[in-house]
């Protein structure tokens, strides 16, 4: 199993990856616009027959066999692999269809403090598994107008990196403050920090600060780069303050001009 799931990503994260690094792969697809439907038709396939891995593994997991006991540290690294990998072809799908300009963003009204409030709880469970705390400071009932599973998606890759990036018993708090033009969403973590010179390369596509280290955190260096695609979607940006070995706040910047004050209109679709 571990066997055939490293030899499929490797099959198919090569030429995704060159892709998306910009460079041509000839024998796949003669053409840019081919190269990307490609990608994105292989990210939707990948995902059936992993289900079905997954699947497969929770149902022998669940097994009252004594040879299964034995060898659930086998039957867990499968599922653990398999959620990384899960992650992975989602977020090269979501990257794909970006190239694609067919990333929708849809634009509702939304209670933006109830989502970051979400966003706390269900993150609670992986900063515990780390003995991390997790806390915080949501100002209640504000309304926003974006796109409420986008941005989650954007804060959610914050909290993770946060949670990643701290050693076990560090700090993360989620805040979330209104100003007089702006929202912003901040992450804050007592975690390893960033130096000046790695905060300007943190957005790029497959930027890892220093991959040895980061290894054993399981990502590929895309989360930044999406979650900033999804925040300038909003007219927004991501700031960084960081002291390496003290810890970062990444502040995610929203204009409240993109907020519907008439309450009657609440459901625009589309900008
Ligand atoms: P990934 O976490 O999958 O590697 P990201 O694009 O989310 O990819 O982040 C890029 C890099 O930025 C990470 O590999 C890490 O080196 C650095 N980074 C991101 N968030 C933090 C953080 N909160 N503290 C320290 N470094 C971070």
């Amino acid at each position: 199993f571990l066997f055939l799931i490293g030899l499929g990503s490797i099959a198919v994260l090569i030429p995704i990856s060159y892709f998306l690094a910009g460079k041509s792969l000839q024998p796949i697809k003669d053409t840019f616009e081919d190269q990307k439907k490609f990608i994105a038709n292989a990210s939707h396939e990948l995902r059936t027959p992993l289900t079905v891995i997954q699947t497969n593994v929770e149902v022998l997991k669940l097994k009252e066999d004594e040879q299964i006991k034995d060898n659930m540290k086998w039957l867990n690294n499968i599922a653990s692999e398999g959620e990384t990998m899960a992650k992975l072809i989602s977020e090269l799908l979501l990257l794909a269809q970006a190239e694609n300009q067919r990333l929708a963003i849809d634009k509702e009204v939304f209670d933006i403090s109830s989502m970051c409030q979400q966003m706390v709880e269900l993150m609670t469970e992986l900063a515990n598994e780390k003995e991390i705390e997790l806390s915080e400071n949501i100002s209640p009932g504000i309304q926003y107008r974006g796109d409420e599973e986008r941005l989650k998606q954007a804060v959610r890759i914050l909290v993770d990196n946060a949670i990643k990036y701290t050693p076990v018993g560090g700090k993360v708090q989620l805040c979330l403050v209104q100003g007089k033009r702006h929202l912003v969403i901040e992450v804050k973590d007592t975690g390893i920090g960033l130096t000046d010179e790695e905060k300007a390369k943190v957005f790029s596509r497959f930027y890892r600060v220093d991959d040895a280290r980061n290894r054993e955190t399981g990502g590929v260096g895309l989360g930044l780069n999406i979650a900033d695609y999804i925040v300038k979607k909003h007219n927004g940006k991501i700031k960084i303050d960081s002291i390496p070995n003290k810890g970062s706040t990444f502040s995610i910047v929203l204009p409240k001009s993109n907020q519907k004050p008439d309450s009657k209109k609440n459901n625009i679709k589309g900008d």
